[in-house]
């Protein structure tokens, strides 16, 4: 059974702390570029050249959205994402990710950067684990290093 088999409270106090402060990936699929260029009204290519960096794997790299000097993501502003309708799908399903879940006071410790955390609505375990599924079902978009 899943510790948090009675559920866990969250709710997003739109205080824009993960979206900044410290540095951080935030990575694309292939249908989140797709979603995010159209949602600008800019053709793929434009977008990867002018929101998006390279992170070297080795023999390929991943794709995050770039951070400005003071590490923000460029997409935050001071009335929140610019993007939220179509924001990625790590940051939609924060704080409910793997590897957060995977200890009880790992997850209470992120508290710590998140206020939201163990606040107001009552997530289920059913809805956790539906969050769990749709990153399990995504790839980050890679690109292979010729
Ligand atoms: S840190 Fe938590 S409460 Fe603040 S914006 Fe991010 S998800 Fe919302
Ligand atoms: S895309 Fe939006 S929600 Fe995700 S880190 Fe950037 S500003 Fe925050």
């Amino acid at each position: 059974m899943a510790w948090y088999s009675s559920g866990l409270k969250f709710t997003c106090k739109l205080c824009g702390h993960c979206c900044s402060g410290e540095p951080g990936y935030v990575f694309l699929s292939k249908d989140e570029i797709e979603h995010i260029s159209s949602y600008l009204g800019l053709a793929e290519e434009e977008f990867l050249n002018k929101y998006t960096r390279l992170i070297d794997r080795g023999t390929y790299y991943d794709i995050s959205l770039k951070e400005r000097e003071d590490y923000s993501c460029i997409f935050l502003s001071d009335k929140g994402c610019t993007i939220y309708p179509v924001k990625p799908l790590q940051c939609s399903t924060y704080p409910f990710w793997d590897y957060l879940l995977s200890d009880k006071a790992l997850f209470y410790a992120e508290k710590e950067a998140c206020p939201g955390i163990g606040e107001g609505e009552l997530h289920s375990e059913k809805e956790i684990r539906e969050q769990l599924d749709k990153a399990k079902k995504r790839d980050n978009y890679r690109k292979i290093k010729k």
